[in-house]
C-alpha cells in the first residue's frame, strides 16, 4: 500500500457526504492530557480524536 498526495481532490465526510475543504478541531483538556477532536464543518460530527495536533488518527 502506498500513500499518494492529492491536493486537487477534497475528502468527503463519511457522515453527511459533504466535501471537506477544511476540517475543524477543538482542543480538549482532561485528566489524561490534551486531546484534539476533529469534526466536519457541515454536520459537526466527529471525524477523529488525536493526542497530537494535525495527526488525525493518532
Ligand atoms: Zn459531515
Amino acid at each position: 500500500m502506498k500513500i499518494q498526495r492529492r491536493d486537487d481532490v477534497d475528502p468527503i465526510c463519511p457522515h453527511c457526504s459533504e466535501k471537506l475543504a477544511e476540517v475543524w478541531y477543538r482542543e480538549l483538556h482532561g485528566v489524561a492530557g490534551r486531546r484534539y477532536v476533529y469534526f466536519c464543518p457541515s454536520c459537526r460530527k466527529v471525524l477523529g480524536v488525536s493526542h497530537r495536533k494535525g495527526f488525525l488518527m493518532g
